[in-house]
């Protein structure tokens, strides 16, 4: 099948182009220099240098005072698994009904191990409130994880809060930053947090890379075992996606107060022109939300058929998070928003992100509205 390439891709969310730069400083750790990092000449000692360099551009971005306290992982749903089943030595352990699925299912297969799990609800703008975390917290509590910045309605908790309350009672507390490191300002030196996973694809490395941030103190039991990265997990590095990563981290650090001020530009335009279409609602926080992300819901009318009709028109947006695509049900976290089944089932999220512009974001206004109006038409044929 031949595919004809997106020409305005507003899902960077999902997943993001990996940039030129990125791309070229990997590359030669897939040809000349492929030592293995653990090898002790200089063709192994050559990458070792790469990845300890990488560690230190990971390490910065989020503000951790050690370059150690970062781990390589393969995503940022191992070093969701890894944070939680690994910290997970008393019986209960909690978390929020809005989180990724990364961290759903490890909390899942927990239970059926027999630990007991408590989930927090949300407000309406789908943010956790902490004192619900403090109702919740038992002296056999051992973990509390709590996503950074909402993938699908981009909606900020308030973290340093949580944190203040983890730190009082002793508790160690995680944070799915996937969606926010790259995106916003992160210092898990100022913020809190013992444990913070992010993902390489979400900030213009290749998709195959990940890292969890492990405060210096903290142990966990590894999910892979094995003598690398300090015995915290094993399997030979991935040096060409750590260098990837690093290099992504280095570029975000140096750019993101220019590209949030622009994909906050691009958002609001957006906002603007979409809001004023007749049955429309924003969801998530009108301001604690990420600069990139805006997510609607539109009355009388199927998400996965606007995305079906906008991707004719060479446009990417998504309807639901991009690992659930198939699925019937609404998404749980509109559901915990307690936003009605119908109405979820007509949502839009767009995430804008590295190369997008005012064109394209004009070129989406222009042919949005047919599309939905046809939609309604299809759903609703007599009105
Ligand atoms: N956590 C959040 C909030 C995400 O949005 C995602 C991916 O969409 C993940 C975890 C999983 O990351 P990865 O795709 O690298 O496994």
């Amino acid at each position: 099948m031949t595919v004809t390439l997106p020409t305005v891709y507003f899902d960077h969310n999902a997943t993001t182009p990996v940039r030129p730069e990125v791309l070229s400083g990997m590359l030669p750790y897939l040809k000349r220099y492929f030592g293995n990092p653990n090898s002790a000449y200089r063709l192994g000692q050559e990458t070792r240098r790469a990845v300890e360099k990488a560690r230190a551009q990971v390490s910065s971005l989020i503000g951790a005072q050690y370059p150690d306290e970062i781990v390589f992982t393969s995503c940022g749903s191992e070093s969701d698994a890894f944070a939680i089943q690994g910290a997970a030595v008393k019986k209960h352990l909690i978390t929020s009904r809005i989180e990724h699925d990364a961290v759903l299912e490890s909390f899942k297969l927990l239970e059926a191990r027999g630990f007991e799990v408590d989930y927090v609800g949300v407000d309406r703008y789908g943010r956790v409130d902490p004192e619900e975390i403090r109702r919740f917290l038992r002296p056999d509590t051992c973990l509390v994880s709590i996503m950074f910045a909402n993938n699908e309605v981009g909606t900020l908790q308030p973290i340093h809060e949580i944190d203040r309350i983890c730190r009082e009672k002793g508790v160690l507390f995680h944070t799915d930053a996937v969606q926010a490191v790259g995106k916003i300002p992160i210092s898990v030196r100022e913020l809190g947090a013992d444990l913070l996973s992010l993902s390489g694809h979400k900030l213009n490395a290749p998709k195959g890379i990940g890292a969890l941030y492990i405060r210096r103190g903290v142990r966990l039991s590894p999910l892979v075992t094995g003598h690398q990265e300090k015995e915290r997990r094993g399997g030979t590095e991935n040096v060409a996606g750590i260098v990837a990563l690093g290099t992504a981290c280095a570029l975000a650090q140096n750019e993101m107060q220019k590209h949030s001020v622009e994909f906050l530009r691009l958002r609001k335009h957006l906002e603007v022109g979409i809001l004023k279409l007749p049955g429309v609602r924003l969801n998530g926080h009108p301001d604690l939300r990420l600069p990139n992300t805006a997510h609607f819901s539109f009355e009388g009318v199927d998400g996965h058929a606007l995305v079906v009709g906008l991707d004719l028109e060479g446009i990417c947006v998504s309807s639901g998070p991009a690992c659930s695509t198939g699925s019937v049900d609404p998404s749980h976290v509109l559901r915990a928003m307690g936003i009605a089944p119908a109405l979820a089932k007509g949502s839009l999220r767009f995430s804008v992100g590295w190369g997008n512009s005012m064109e394209e974001v004009e070129r989406f206004l222009e042919v949005f509205p047919k599309i939905l109006e046809k939609q309604r038409r299809v759903l609703s044929p007599r009105s």
